[in-house]
């Protein structure tokens, strides 16, 4: 019999209000691994209840005693990764090597965050006028609502809850439907290290359900999203109009440049682990390589290769590295987008259908993917198909190559593989997304650097990094004037 889950809200573990629950099953062999309750606005109402009850005191907690809990936590996700990478694999597939590093970037983000309670640096400035004081300093906004995609299930939401919380913000948090028991750890966690009842309510079920009740409680201040750009730009336009803060993290068409001076072999190893790592399931994804004309062939036979060559299977077992997709509507768009490219004149050099075999029958898994022939404006290099499909697009130039990854709707990530300096430095400046690799793939973001990206991915927010807390704080400038006197700025002293 699989286990029942509650929600957390105002420090208990309860139930949907309407006893309804959601089946957690594992997408590489259709097991059911969990119940979860499937909750609605009614849930939603009591957390964010639970949450503003909670936010005076969290707020006036000195902000590093708010600090040590994150290290703490820290020290516990790292006592238990192995678990928690497990737990991850099972309930969404990509494989364990790699739901060890979303674990541990937790870890990472946990002590990152936890150093801000030392810090939260504000700005001292000379007031204009004698015997004045003028600084300004960063205070909490109120209550965030968190929403996360399936993806990441461990490391994105710790990218948002963990600022939000050392700055003295509380959170009302939705995992997404497909990782409820990632959200529900996180939850249990900081439980765990003494997060004080209401700082922290995980509320699991639907977007409609759940997601749009958050977006929509005027009790929520400030909105924190990843995922999908169809629900992130809806939730921008009711924040905006309902005067919100929103932070968004989207989708990405990532491209990898190849130059003819590069190392075809480190670009075919990192185009391989771009594109189908994590399944071709990551916002930072290896989807389309521009590559030069004259090793253009090369470098498509040396991916096919790898291509070909990966086992699929379930992400916990030994020697498999690449898992399923994560549900039955991945796999059903992912299947689509072959006719769509083939029907624009794509080639399929590798894969291109829903992979079979021994231990795959119960998954949702799909062949690794070589789409050649590729024209930059064809819907298979524009479009996010989320899935292991990699689009070869062929070029004459570094000035070309830059204009066409520059030329989709999304501008979270981008590579150059080239021996020179020259080309190195045109691309970082002119690629147009928020992350530039240089001799390595789109993905492999640490931490302690900002995170997002331009264009349709984001809204201009960069999550983690030094940029950590500025979603969720606001500035406040504070003058003390010891003078005596009522001294006019820009009259008195002109
Ligand atoms: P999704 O947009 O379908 O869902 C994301 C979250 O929004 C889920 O929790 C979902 O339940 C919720 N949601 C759905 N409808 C909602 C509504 N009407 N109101 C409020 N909430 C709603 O995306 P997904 O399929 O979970 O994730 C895949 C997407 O996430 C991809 O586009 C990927 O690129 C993106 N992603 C981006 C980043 C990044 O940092 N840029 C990281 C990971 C994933």
């Amino acid at each position: 019999m699989s286990q029942t889950f509650h929600n957390s809200i105002g420090g208990r573990w309860v139930p949907a209000r309407s006893g309804r629950t959601f089946k957690n099953l594992n997408p590489a062999t259709g097991e059911v691994l969990g119940e979860f309750p499937e909750s609605g606005p009614e849930d939603v109402a009591a957390a964010v209840d639970a949450a503003r009850g909670a936010l005076r005191s969290w707020q006036l907690t000195p902000a590093p005693k708010r600090g040590e809990l994150l290290y703490k936590l820290g020290a516990l996700i790292a006592s238990q990764k192995e678990d928690l990478a497990r737990a991850a694999t099972r309930e969404m597939g990509k494989i364990l090597i790699e739901t060890r590093g979303d674990v541990q970037e937790g870890v990472d983000m946990a002590y990152l965050a936890a150093g801000e309670g030392r810090r939260l640096y504000g700005v001292t400035t000379p007031s204009e006028m004698p015997n004045k004081w003028a600084m300004s300093v960063r205070v909490p906004i109120g209550v965030v609502g968190v929403i996360t995609a399936w993806n990441f299930p461990f490391a994105v939401p710790t990218w948002k809850i963990f600022p939000a919380l050392v700055a003295g913000n509380t959170v009302v948090f939705k995992p997404s439907e497909e990782t409820p028991e990632m959200g529900w750890h996180l939850a249990r966690l900081l439980e765990e290290v003494g997060l004080p009842p209401g700082v922290l309510n995980v509320v699991q079920g639907n977007g409609p359900n759940v997601g749009w009740p958050i977006v929509q409680h005027p009790g929520v201040d400030v909105l924190s999203f990843t995922g999908s750009n169809a629900v992130g730009t809806r939730i921008a336009t009711e924040g905006a109009r309902l005067g919100k803060r929103v932070s968004l993290e989207m989708g990405g068409k990532n491209g990898v440049i190849v130059m003819d001076d590069a190392d075809l072999s480190l670009a075919a190893n990192a185009v391989a682990w771009g594109a189908f790592g994590t399944t071709g399931q990551r916002c930072t994804a290896t989807s389309r390589v521009i590559v030069h004309e004259r090793v253009h062939d090369e470098l498509v036979r040396l991916v096919v290769q790898r291509a070909q060559a990966l086992k699929l299977g379930n992400g916990l077992d030994a020697g498999v590295e690449m898992g399923p997709l994560v549900n039955a509507k991945q796999l059903e768009r992912v299947s689509g987008y072959m006719k769509v490219g083939v029907d624009e004149g794509a080639k399929v050099s590798a894969g291109g259908a829903r992979a079979a075999g021994e231990g795959l029958e119960h998954g949702f898994f799909f062949q690794p993917t070589v789409l050649t022939d590729v024209q930059p404006g064809m819907r298979v290099a524009q479009e996010e198909i989320f899935g292991p499909v990699v689009s070869f697009v062929r070029v004459k130039s570094l000035e070309e190559a830059i204009a066409v990854n520059n030329a989709t709707p999304f501008g979270l990530s981008s590579s150059i593989f080239t021996g020179s300096v020259n080309a190195a430095f045109t691309a970082m400046r002119d690629l147009a997304t928020g992350i530039v690799y240089v001799n390595h793939g789109t993905t492999g973001a640490e931490t302690h650097l900002p995170f997002g990206g331009t264009r349709g991915t984001g809204n201009g927010h960069r999550e983690a990094g030094h940029t950590m807390l500025d979603a969720f704080t606001e500035w406040k400038s504070v003058y003390v004037d010891f003078s005596g006197k009522v001294q006019r700025a820009q009259i008195d002293n002109n």
